[in-house]
C-alpha cells in the first residue's frame, strides 16, 4: 500500500496506458482521480476496477488537457476533498499522423496542444500544491519518438521531446520543494494507438524490437508507479524507455 492517502490524477486514463496506471496505483491504495476526454462509460468502468480491486479508491473526472480553466476547477476541488493531488501522470495523448510536407496546422495544433501545452498546464496548476506541501511526483509520458523521431511523425516526435524540456527545467524548478519530475518513453505499446495498424507494419516494427513483442500497458505502469514512490525520491529530471531495448 505504497500510495494509501496520497492523491493521484492521470490525464486520459479512460484507456490504454493511463488506464493501466490508474489501476496500479489504485492497488497500491492511492486515491486516484481517472480523467477523461470522451470516454465517460470507459472512465467509470475503470473505476469500477479499482473499487472492486478493495485497496484504493477513484472517482472519474472529464479534463480536456487543453483547457487550463478546467485543470484550475479541478485542482480548487482536489484541494478541498483531499488537501490537493501529490501525484501528477501526464498521459492524454493523440497521433495526427502525416508526412511534414503535407501536415495541417491542424494536424501540428492537436496534437502539440494536447501532449506539450495540456502537460505544462497540468504541471502549472497541479504542481503549485505540491511545491506547497514539499512533496509530489510529476511523471510525464514522453515516446521513444522523442528520442528517435517517427516518420509521418513531426508534430507527435516534436510534443513528446518538448515534454522532456519541460520534465528537465520544471525538474530543477522544484527540486527545492520535495517534488520530483520525470518522463517515461513507450516504445510499442498494444493500445488502441497502435491495434489499428496493419499485421504487415506491425511484423515491420517488432523485427526492430530487440526483445521482439510489443509491450503490454500494464508493463508501463509498473515503471510509473515507481516513480512515484518512496523509493525514487532521489530521482529526477530523467527518461526512462519501456521498450523492449528498440532505443538503446
Ligand atoms: P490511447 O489508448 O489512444 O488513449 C489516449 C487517452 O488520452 C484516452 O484516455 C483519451 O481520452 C485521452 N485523451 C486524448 N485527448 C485528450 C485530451 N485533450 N484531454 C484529456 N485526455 C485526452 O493512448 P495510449 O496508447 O494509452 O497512450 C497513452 C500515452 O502514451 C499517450 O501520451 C501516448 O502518446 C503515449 N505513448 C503511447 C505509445 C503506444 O505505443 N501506445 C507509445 C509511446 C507513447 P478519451 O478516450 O476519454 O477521449
Amino acid at each position: 500500500m505504497r500510495f494509501s492517502g496520497k492523491t493521484v490524477l492521470v490525464t486520459g486514463a479512460s484507456r490504454g496506458i493511463g488506464r493501466a496506471v490508474a489501476e496500479a496505483f489504485g492497488r497500491e491504495g492511492g486515491h486516484v482521480i481517472v480523467g477523461y476526454l470522451s470516454g465517460k462509460e470507459a472512465a467509470q468502468e475503470a473505476v469500477e476496477a479499482i473499487q472492486q480491486e478493495g485497496n484504493g479508491s477513484a472517482c472519474a473526472i472529464q479534463l480536456d488537457v487543453r483547457d487550463a480553466a478546467r485543470a484550475k476547477e479541478i485542482a480548487k476541488h482536489a484541494k478541498e476533498a483531499y488537501g490537493g493531488v501529490d501525484i501528477l501522470v501526464n498521459n492524454a495523448g493523440v497521433v495526427r499522423d502525416n508526412l511534414v510536407t503535407f501536415m495541417t496546422e491542424q494536424e501540428w495544433d492537436e496534437v502539440v496542444d494536447t501532449s506539450l501545452k495540456g502537460g505544462f498546464y497540468c504541471v502549472k496548476t497541479f504542481g503549485r500544491d505540491m511545491a506547497r506541501k514539499k512533496w509530489g511526483r510529476i511523471i510525464n509520458i514522453s515516446s521513444d519518438a522523442a528520442l528517435c523521431g517517427d516518420v509521418m511523425r513531426a508534430n507527435y516526435a516534436s510534443a513528446k521531446a518538448g515534454l522532456l524540456g519541460l520534465t528537465r527545467a520544471v525538474a530543477r524548478e522544484f527540486a527545492a520543494s520535495g517534488v520530483t519530475v520525470n518522463a517515461v518513453a513507450p516504445g510499442v505499446i498494444e493500445t488502441d494507438l497502435v491495434s489499428e495498424l496493419s499485421e504487415e507494419k506491425r511484423e515491420k516494427q517488432r523485427e526492430h524490437i530487440p526483445l521482439a513483442r510489443f509491450g503490454r500497458p500494464e508493463e508501463v505502469a509498473e515503471l510509473v508507479v515507481f516513480l512515484a514512490s518512496e523509493g525514487a525520491g532521489y530521482i529526477t529530471g530523467q527518461v526512462f524507455s519501456v521498450d523492449g531495448g528498440l532505443h538503446m
